[in-house]
């Protein structure tokens, strides 16, 4: 069970740090309880009984007249139930939710009691770690300790490090796991502690030392060169219907001085949804091809493999460069007779999903590798590539990403690629305008939709879902869709969720994008790869429940077509404050990077990158956007290490990040 948190170590206990602090010193009143924060609660059991309401549930009542807590558990034994006796004394620690029914606590920690003497309450700070199924808090708490004793003999542990302030690794690390008194809550909430702030440093200095070692094995080996990558993106602009941006004009400078270095080149290019970025990646491509070499565009989903394909046959039919697409499903004879064009070398340009190229495709001549929409492909990845080109050499490596990621982030995130951002759209396009709406107002949504359709225009209807339940989601949109359905009788309403078959999703998508349907209710599924340029209204229902990243995506499949386009935002009261915020971002801006920032500011990076809870490769205790400004110096200190102190470099590798191979593989 430890091992799925990644602990198989003492030392991995030691680094396994808490996530955040509960302060438990003092009894909250009912009457005092806020919506969202963490509360000790004493009180009497007023009833407690078993029902089903969507799950069977344990549901306890406390209350201390006239306020009442509902504790609610899924997951309890008949001795936990029969404990629950009307009126003896419940204590209990967990977070305080505002439900219909007045205020909750699901599964808090708790004791019963015949009598409130009989309860305890402890004045320094409960660490909360990151926890797996099957190994609760007080579990994990009593397994650092030990640790914490062990540790107290380790030299490694013991030995100062050059250039990090104090305190030293030990004593910050017992300041974290066991605080002391309830004074210090403050400093460690916000980051401030001097413990948090050694070992913040220590974790972000490993991993820019990690970064470094990495980029300097990718680049082990020579890259073939490719010279004058101007004169093949001049050769692609003359046969494209539109001129290059400014912004793509300066990364392709920006790529063609790396193509023409003798070490491969590991680039990420940013740049917002629509930003252009495949014609920049296929100028590189076309420098290959007319050097002699192949090149490989890997896409995330068999759909933009499809349209990466059908974009670059059209460009370069007139400049007689051929496309071999390596489709995921192909009959075996036609696989292998597009497989050995490729290991033969007659083919120079290959498109197929990650998938795909990561069964085992082999090339001839291979020079560049083109990466597009993959922030999981991470360091293994790209190491994996390294031996890759002619002769042992390495091709080169360009990673096209729409995810914007903020600087602060990418300074972390990809310290060992060099960054290009196209931050410019091509010109045409009117951003579009996003309304945020009460669900209330859901009829006058409805007669503005009818009116737009009839006018020729189409819409997505997006239904957001809290359930984890891909069934309970399908079901929910059928509901949606059935309902539209009645209510605007004369428009033809198509249905696309997760649980329909692919050729049945792709007969609806189809019929959207040929207009035999005017809405279409989704769930979250068209968030990638969906093209329809006459759709120009994105409606949103309970847009409180995305977060912004999502909400930035979905809304990308508007805003493609002349018309303006609109999207509406509705959503349910009560909104909490960040959904508040979150709703507002979207309402005043349209720009990835600022979306970006935001998203950050309130969430953290974790979830930004879909990762788990760990964060960005499994950062501990750094947090890039707060941190941000600790990180150059920690750079000049990385290379300082490198060149004098390699071992204290692997040293602290290994105690932060683990083996350097699987680095990157979160
Ligand atoms: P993304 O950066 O999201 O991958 P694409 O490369 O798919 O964007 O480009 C989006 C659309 O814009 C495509 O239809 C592409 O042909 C078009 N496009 C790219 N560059 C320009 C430009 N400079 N002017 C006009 N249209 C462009
Ligand atoms: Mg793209």
């Amino acid at each position: 069970m430890l091992r799925n948190l990644g602990l198989e170590t003492i030392g991995d206990l030691l680094f396994h740090l808490p996530l955040r602090y509960q302060d438990r010193s003092h009894v909250t009143a009912l009457a005092d309880l806020v919506d969202g924060q963490d509360a000790l609660v004493r009180a009497r059991v007023e009833v407690a009984d078993v029902r089903y309401a969507g799950r069977r549930q344990l549901r306890v009542v406390i209350s201390d007249p006239p306020r009442g807590l509902l504790l609610r558990f899924f997951h309890f034994n008949a001795g936990q139930q029969a404990a629950f006796a009307p009126g003896r004394w419940v204590q209990a620690f967990g977070s305080v939710r505002f439900g219909t029914s007045g205020p909750e606590m699901v599964h808090p920690e708790y004791r019963v009691a015949d009598d409130a003497a009989a309860f305890q309450i402890s004045d320094a700070l409960t660490p909360i770690y990151p926890l797996t199924a099957g190994i609760a808090q007080p579990r994990l708490r009593r397994l650092i300790e030990a640790a914490l004793k062990l540790a107290a003999s380790d030299v490694h542990l013991a030995a100062q490090l050059p250039g990090l302030p104090s305190p030293d690794s030990l004593p910050a690390l017992r300041a974290l796991h066991a605080p002391a008194g309830a004074s210090e809550t403050a400093l460690l909430i916000e980051g401030r502690h001097p413990a948090q702030q050694r070992l913040i440093r220590e974790e972000l200095l490993a991993h820019q030392l990690c970064m470094r070692l990495l980029r300097r094995q990718v680049r082990t080996r020579p890259a073939p060169q490719l010279a004058d990558l101007q004169r093949s993106a001049d050769a692609l602009e003359a046969v494209l219907p539109f001129r290059f941006t400014q912004a793509q004009r300066r990364v392709i400078a920006e790529i063609g001085s790396d193509l023409a270095a003798r070490r491969p080149m590991l680039r990420l290019v940013q740049g917002d949804v629509g930003s252009g970025k495949t014609v920049v990646a296929a100028s590189a491509m076309l420098a290959a091809a007319r050097a002699g070499y192949q090149s490989a565009l890997m896409a995330p989903t068999e759909l933009l493999a499809e349209q990466h394909y059908a974009n670059l046959s059209l460009w370069f039919a007139p400049l007689e460069v051929e496309v071999e697409y390596l489709a995921g499903k192909m009959k075996k004879a036609e696989r292998e007779r597009r497989l050995a064009r490729v290991s033969s070398g007659v083919a120079p340009l290959v498109v197929g999903t990650h998938a795909v190229f990561q069964q085992s495709v082999a090339f001839d001549r291979l020079a560049l590798v083109v990466v597009d929409e993959q922030h999981r492909f991470g360091v293994q990845q790209r190491l994996a590539l390294r031996d890759k080109g002619p002769q042992g050499s390495s091709p080169h490596q360009l990673i096209m990403s729409a995810t914007p990621i903020p600087r602060t982030l990418a300074q972390t995130l990809y310290a060992d690629l060099d960054v290009s951002v196209i931050d410019e759209l091509p010109p045409g396009r009117t951003p579009v305008a996003t309304v945020v709406v009460n669900n209330s107002k859901r009829d006058e949504v409805l007669a503005r939709i009818a009116e737009a359709c009839r006018a020729g225009r189409q819409v997505y209807w997006v239904c957001t879902l809290i359930e984890e339940s891909d069934e309970l989601d399908a079901q929910a949109a059928e509901a949606t869709a059935e309902r539209l359905r009645a209510d605007l009788a004369d428009l033809r309403v198509g249905l696309v969720h997760g649980r329909l078959k692919s050729e049945e999703k792709d007969a609806q998508m189809r019929d959207f994008k040929d207009g035999s349907t005017q809405l279409l209710v989704a769930t979250t599924v068209i968030e990638v790869g969906v093209d329809v340029p006459n759709a120009s209204i994105m409606v949103i229902e309970n847009a409180e429940r995305l977060g912004l990243a999502q909400l930035h995506q979905l809304r990308g499949r508007v805003g493609r077509g002349a018309t303006a386009s609109q999207c509406v935002l509705m959503y349910q009261m009560p909104l909490s404050e960040s959904a508040r915020s979150r709703l507002e971002t979207m309402r005043s801006t349209t720009d990835g990077f600022k979306i970006a920032q935001a998203d950050l500011e309130l969430r953290g990076p974790g979830e930004i990158l879909g990762r788990r809870q760990t964060g960005v490769v499994g950062l501990k205790i750094a947090e890039p956007v707060r941190d941000s400004a600790l990180i150059p110096p920690l750079q000049q200190l990385a290379d300082e290490w490198l060149e004098r102190y390699p071992l204290d470099a692997q040293r602290l590798i290994a105690r932060w990040v683990g083996d350097v191979e699987k680095y990157g593989q979160v």
